[in-house]
């Protein structure tokens, strides 16, 4: 049975970037239609785990809800991408962007394409730093904040200007005097009642862009419950939003000319792990009850990564803490390393062969290069140097580096360009090449190279495509 809808506006994912473009055009009046693969988990709808779990105490429980049930092979395939072994998202009302940690740092111009004016950013950044209700100095304070952030600023030394060691900006705010992590519910409704001017529809796997030649006219989806259920949603503006590995799918199963960039310059951070206990002039000054804090050490020319000090609320070091040594004593340091955006690091979609959901299974190639494995070593040194200078280096210290994909951060496979030359699949508003009113709005659609946690970026690229949906650049 099919199910005929129509709307302004449709939406495949109800994440991030979804919820970016959806809130904007919504507010401003337009009919939008959200089509979710996933089930409604929480609510309302799109809220964060950690606002469900929100006592200091949930924090394991936090972690087993985000490792052992939400995070999932795409399409809840039973194994990994091949070569990209842990490469996971969320399938459910609000994607990933249900499950993150909120950090926000603020890209560096080298971070940003070369062939946009970095001015065209501001206005976004200003107001996805709004909505999103960023706190620059919520990475933390206290006795035992200022003195770790003092010696990590020392370690590092001089840097160039705005690029300065500082507390992580994190996109949360105290709500009913709880922590709120900003999630989809905040940028789809903005703290107001449900408008009636949008609808989202959990278990709607999105399967096809429906088109007539340059034009596409909606998207058909399969109920996930029920699969002899189509819904199919007509619409003069569509927007794909399911995710890195979800938007190429939809579109290499569509009979959309997205050119050879499909799939193509997927990347992330190499991301280098480790924890030491701080030394004892900082951890006589750490609380029994010392709230979770994270220190910024942003990406800058010559140097391209970024370092994080911080309690990260998702992991214990349990049985390896030295005696009389708590949880609290110690700290989390990562490193997010940038590595080269190259063509040869695809996706490859299985015309024949499909997925759980539907769609093409998707296999990858994906390798460091050399330049990347050098990169990656230096910022092992540095890593190695801040950890030494606030931490005991007692045997047994040991950094790991993250599989391919276990950053969480993987971007690039709809990437973004200044024009239709087979390098990229859309253009500044992610509107795809050839087509009036079709566009990708998520973290696929980022093309240059980075270290940043990248939700803050493509939130503020979302906004820009929402506004040339609405006509306004
Ligand atoms: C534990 C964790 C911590 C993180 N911490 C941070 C952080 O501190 N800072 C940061 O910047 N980033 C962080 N991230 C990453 C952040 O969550 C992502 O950058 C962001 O959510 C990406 O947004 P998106 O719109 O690309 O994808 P998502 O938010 O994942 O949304 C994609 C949606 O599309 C849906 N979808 C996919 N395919 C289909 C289909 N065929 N039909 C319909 N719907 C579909 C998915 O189910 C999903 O709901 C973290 C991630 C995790 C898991």
């Amino acid at each position: 049975m099919t199910k005929t809808i129509y709307a302004d506006v449709v939406i495949a994912g109800s994440g991030a970037g979804a919820s970016a473009v959806g809130g904007e055009l919504a507010a401003a009046g337009l009919n939008v239609v959200v089509l979710e693969a996933g089930p409604q988990r929480f609510s309302p709808l799109g809220t964060h785990v950690r606002n469900v779990y929100s006592s200091e105490a949930d924090l394991s429980v936090v972690g087993d809800v985000i490792y052992g049930e939400m995070l999932t092979y795409p399409s809840g395939e039973a194994e990994p991408v091949s070569q990209i072994r842990d490469l996971r998202v969320s399938h459910a009302t609000g994607g990933m962007f249900a499950l993150w940690m909120g950090n926000c740092p603020r890209p560096d111009r080298g971070e940003l394409p070369a062939w946009m004016d970095a001015a065209d950013w501001e206005p976004y950044f200003a107001r996805a730093s709004s909505l999103m209700h960023i706190d620059l100095n919520g990475g933390g304070q206290g006795a035992m904040f200022e003195t770790l952030l003092d010696r990590v600023k020392r370690t590092i030394g001089a840097r160039p200007q705005g690029r300065d060691v500082k507390p992580m900006p994190v996109a949360a705010r105290r709500v009913d005097g709880r922590l709120k992590i900003c999630a989809s519910d905040d940028l789809f409704f903005r703290d107001a009642p449900v408008p009636d001017t949008i609808t989202v529809m959990p278990d709607c796997i999105v399967q096809e862009v429906l088109s007539d030649g340059h034009r596409a006219t909606g998207l058909r989806a399969v109920d996930r419950t029920n699969r002899s259920e189509i819904i199919e949603v007509h619409a003069d503006m569509v927007v794909i939003a399911g995710g890195t590995v979800g938007s190429p799918k939809i579109l290499a199963a569509s009979a959309i000319e997205a050119g050879p960039a499909l799939g193509r310059y997927i990347h992330e951070h190499a991301c280098i792990g480790s924890r030491v206990t701080l030394k004892e002039e900082i951890r006589h000054l750490i609380r029994d009850d010392e709230p979770v804090y994270s220190i910024w050490v942003p990406f800058c020319e010559g140097k391209p990564w970024q370092n994080q000090l911080c309690r990260f609320t998702l992991s214990s070091d349990g049985g390896r803490l030295a005696p009389g040594i708590r949880e609290v004593d110690t700290s989390d340091i990562f490193t997010f390393v940038a590595i080269d955006v190259v063509p040869e690091n695809r996706f490859v979609f299985d015309p024949v062969r499909k997925d759980p959901f539907g769609l093409p299974h998707v296999t990858a190639r994906y390798a460091f290069t050399r330049a990347d494995r050098v990169r990656i070593g230096q910022a092992l040194a540095e890593h190695f140097v801040i950890a030494s200078d606030v931490g005991e280096m007692e045997p047994g210290w040991t950094p790991s580096l993250y599989a391919a994909g276990g950053s969480t951060h993987f971007m690039g496979s709809c990437r973004m360009g200044p024009e239709n030359d087979g390098t990229s699949v859309v253009d500044r508003y992610g509107k795809v090449w050839g087509y009036d009113n079709l566009f990708v709005a998520d973290n696929s659609v980022i093309e240059t190279s980075n270290a940043g946690n990248p939700t803050f970026m493509m939130v503020s690229q979302a906004l820009r495509t929402a506004d040339r949906i609405l006509g306004r650049v």
